[in-house]
């Protein structure tokens, strides 16, 4: 079988085609966060062209219940054992057969009958989910990035072995995976990915000092969950994206761009040798990536807004400022680095933005934070997967170490 991997796809062959006419049955890892709900409701919108066919959850299993009274879905999974055991499980609906953490996960991601898994998990624990599904050579619509920036090349290269395919949920990365398809992967000259530039983009390295944590959770354009959206704050988001895209598309650090546009209406750009730029547009809402990961290589009628030529709006570009925001210098030089610096950069982040959470640092510590871990870390060129998720815990217990005082 020839391999097939993302970065083939919209050039030659296609993931594996699925043409019948029974529905998509998919499994959605992370059912009850942002990625899990507006994949439900893109599914609940299908007309039956999708079928969510198992649903997990962490600590939401009153959620987890609903959602599974109201897509009756054959199997849910309570990754977490400890909540499982102290949860009332009469309520779920009967039918639904319920397993518990990892051997549940693996068990739900090898069934013959599910189609699509969607890795919607927050964190480098996305990992152990998306591993599974892509072993069992099921084709994966990822919305975990830290995935792919713990471990890009031996998730691609799985990926590949498996023939099967990674297709981009992060809208930049589905926006750069729709715009290639207008050209040949040589003919592309770089991708430019977008970003909003956060609540803080006009603020002072000074004002950036005193944000506080609600301050931080109110993102302008995006509705997400609680992780990614201090992320897009620090643009530590983009810095991952960078990465992600560097795996996904297999490009070099130096074919990737970074360009504010505050608006979020495009979502990114592939420049072409000729000069040409490739630009996806559409309103800020995730239920249009999922559905094209889903739906990939057809495009359906679904529930994403839609643009609205009628009114007047405008499109703004500026470049971003790598002072205020130096997140981005980070990102840029893990791309450069691979190996061990993104399953680093990416566990400091998660310790970070928890410790941010917590209060037990203040906003404008966490990429420093990070950039001393990652600097003290002992780099290897071609780690194993072992060895990315001993660094993984390593880089978190050396982020405990910091503090505000
Ligand atoms: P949320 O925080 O809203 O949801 C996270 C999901 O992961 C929940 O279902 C949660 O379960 C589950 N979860 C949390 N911890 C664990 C754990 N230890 N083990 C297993 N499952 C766990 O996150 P988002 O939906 O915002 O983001 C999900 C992923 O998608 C992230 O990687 C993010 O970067 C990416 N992404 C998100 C976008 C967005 O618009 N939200 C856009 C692009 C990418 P429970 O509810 O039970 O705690
Ligand atoms: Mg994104």
């Amino acid at each position: 079988m020839t391999p097939v991997s993302c970065q083939q796809i919209p050039f030659e062959c296609g993931a594996k085609r699925m043409t019948s006419s029974r529905a998509r049955s998919i499994a959605i890892l992370g059912a009850t966060g942002s990625i899990g709900r507006s994949t439900l409701e893109v599914v609940e919108a299908s007309q039956g062209r999708f079928k969510a066919a198992g649903l997990t959850a962490n600590s939401s299993l009153k959620q987890l219940c609903e959602q599974a009274a109201r897509f009756a879905p054959k199997w849910v999974v309570a990754t977490s054992p400890q909540e499982s055991a102290s949860f009332d499980w009469s309520v779920l609906p009967e039918g639904v057969e319920v397993s518990v953490g990892q051997e549940g996960i693996e068990r739900l991601v090898t069934q013959p009958e599910i189609d699509v898994v969607v890795s919607a998990v927050v964190g480098s624990v996305g990992l152990r989910g998306t591993w599974a599904a892509l072993e069992a050579g099921k084709t994966v619509a990822l919305a975990n990035k830290e995935t792919l920036v713990m471990a890009g090349p031996l998730v691609m290269r799985l990926a590949a072995e498996r023939g099967t395919a990674v297709l981009p949920i992060d809208s930049e990365h589905s926006a750069v995976f729709q715009a290639m398809q207008a050209g040949r992967r040589n003919d592309v000259k770089r991708i430019i990915l977008t970003a909003s530039g956060g609540p803080f983009r006009r603020y002072t390295s000074q004002q950036m000092a005193q944000v506080t944590v609600e301050q931080a959770l109110a993102h302008p354009t995006w509705d997400m969950g609680p992780k990614i959206t201090v992320d897009s704050a620090t643009m530590m988001n983009k810095a991952l994206e960078i990465v992600e895209a560097r795996w996904l598309f297999d490009l070099p650090a130096d074919q990737i761009d970074v360009v504010v546009h505050p608006q979020s209406i495009v979502h990114s750009m592939v420049e072409f040798l000729d000069g040409s730029v490739v630009a996806q547009l559409s309103p800020p809402d995730m239920k249009l990536p999922i559905q094209y990961a889903l739906s990939y290589p057809e495009r359906w009628p679904g529930p994403a807004e839609k643009l609205d030529f009628r009114g007047c709006f405008h499109l703004d570009f500026e470049p971003p400022d790598l002072g205020r925001f130096p997140a981005l210098g980070l990102g840029f030089e893990v791309a450069r680095s691979g190996g061990t610096a993104g399953a680093v950069l990416n566990a400091a982040n998660e310790a970070a933005v928890a410790g941010f959470l917590d209060g037990r640092l203040a906003f404008n510590q966490i990429v420093p934070v990070c950039r001393s871990v990652l600097q003290h870390h002992e780099f290897d060129a071609n780690p194993d997967l072992e060895q990315l998720i001993q660094l993984d815990n390593w880089a978190r217990r050396e982020v405990t170490r910091w503090s505000c005082s």
